[in-house]
């Protein structure tokens, strides 16, 4: 007789507990793979090391290089492993995909970022928690999961990524692109981002970044009235944001789950501003000469919401360069969209989400939150490349950690998300409903 999902799940549990101290070495030898990016460095290296892992447990494996993408050069080139394992019978495949770049070390820690010292049941590096613990937590699960039901139907993917931090053009992009996340082959996607062992991430707002430029009349310094300062010009533009923008993009509250609470409306960040002439490297001493500056430049960011037509939202940073210039004269601008990504949000009643929701109930004894990511992940190229609608973030870390200094990745919340992911195995592809 066939096990019921109670009893294979006890079983996964003490398979799972059984690979604890495998599972944190795991994380711990990705870790030690320093991975930063930029530039883009050991990608090659992380995948062969995950091939080596993967192709133990069973998987075909396919080491791929994103020639000619954004951000693959010959010195930097971009890799990214992508591991199947068939099952015995027909049925869906469930993917796991994780970024394997981590982002640039900073100031301020307290131990090695690339040692993965293991103190108190914490895990520390850079990438610990973002993503690499999750990336452990994933094949964890998936080699558990092989071991108690090797004649599951469907196949299981597991996916290392580059460029996540930059983009994802030469990682997920690049798969999507190739067909890697087409409907026909993969049905579920989980993305172990660290969003908490307790929230299931359904998607994240939209972007639109954009580059401002008012112009002037360069002229002497001393004689700023034979000129036209295009610096001037540009703070009016930000005194009229000040005034209508700002206040209008607070009354904009979306109904999607964002957190933190302060994400859950349209925001505008302004990236950087630049006036007069190019400025001189930290170490120079020099000032700038005295010119009135001719140019200005603005790079902003804008979150928007699902709620948002994109058109809208360029139209209303338009809408306000046209109000700036109705009262002032000589003012002239230009305007650059930069790039552009859509909120996307998987629907709550999707099968991932159902499915990963009540693993969490079963492990955790709660019902997990339902959160939207304030900022995007690899989720955007998934949904808009490869038409793949069924897809979450669900890892272990504490999200405010990513990118932080001493950085680490709880292992209880390793284990305990990886009971997660394999129950969803379990659910989806053991053939026990
Ligand atoms: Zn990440």
């Amino acid at each position: 007789m066939r096990d019921g999902r109670g009893a294979l799940a006890e079983r996964l549990d003490a398979a799972i507990e059984a690979r604890r101290d495998d599972m944190v070495a795991l994380a711990r030898d990705l870790i030690r793979i320093p991975t930063l990016n930029p530039p883009g460095s050991n990608y090659l290296e992380i995948c062969e090391f995950l091939d080596a892992r993967l192709k133990k447990s069973g998987f075909e494996t396919q080491i791929l290089r994103a020639k000619g993408a954004i951000g693959d050069s010959d010195a930097f080139p971009r890799w990214n492993i992508v591991a199947r394992r068939e099952g015995a019978r027909a049925g869906e495949c469930v993917h796991f995909n994780s970024h394997t770049d981590v982002v640039e070390v900073g100031r301020g820690w307290s131990v090695d970022p690339f040692g993965g010292a293991l103190i108190d049941g914490r895990l520390y590096g850079r990438g610990a928690c973002d993503m690499k613990g999750g990336l452990a937590a994933s094949i964890v699960a998936a080699e558990a999961f092989l071991e108690i039901c090797p004649d599951f139907a469907g196949a299981v993917e597991i996916s290392g990524t580059a460029d996540e931090e930059s983009g994802g053009q030469a990682g997920v992009a690049w798969l999507a692109e190739q067909g890697f996340f087409a409907p026909a082959r993969v049905q579920h996607v989980i993305i172990p981002e660290p969003l908490n062992k307790d929230r299931v991430c359904l998607g994240h707002r939209g972007v639109w970044w954009a580059e401002i430029e008012t112009f002037g009349e360069i002229a002497h310094g001393s004689m700023p009235f034979l000129g036209d300062s295009a610096i001037r010009h540009m703070g009016a533009v930000l005194a009229e944001m000040e005034e209508s923008l700002f206040p209008a993009l607070a009354q904009k509250r979306t109904d999607m789950p964002v957190v933190p609470e302060g994400a859950k409306q349209s925001t505008l960040n302004i990236n950087s501003i630049h006036g007069g002439a190019a400025e001189l490297a930290d170490y120079a001493s020099e000032l700038p000469s005295a010119c009135v500056a001719d140019s200005c430049r603005m790079v902003i960011d804008r979150r928007y919401l699902l709620e948002e037509d994109p058109k809208e939202v360029e139209r209303e940073i338009v809408d306000l360069l046209e109000r700036v210039k109705a009262r002032r004269d000589r003012f002239r601008y230009e305007i650059r969209p930069i790039h552009g990504v859509a909120p996307t949000m998987t629907a709550r009643d999707a099968p991932v989400v159902q499915t990963v929701s009540r693993a969490v109930r079963e492990v955790l004894g709660r019902p997990p939150e339902y959160v939207v990511s304030p900022g995007t992940y690899d989720q955007k190229h998934i949904d808009r490349i490869g038409r793949m609608k069924n897809c979450i973030a669900y890892g272990p870390g504490i999200l405010d950690l990513a990118h932080k200094p001493d950085e680490w990745v709880g292992v209880q919340d390793m284990v305990d998300s990886a009971r997660v992911m394999g129950r969803s195995l379990i659910a989806l592809l053991s053939g026990d409903a």
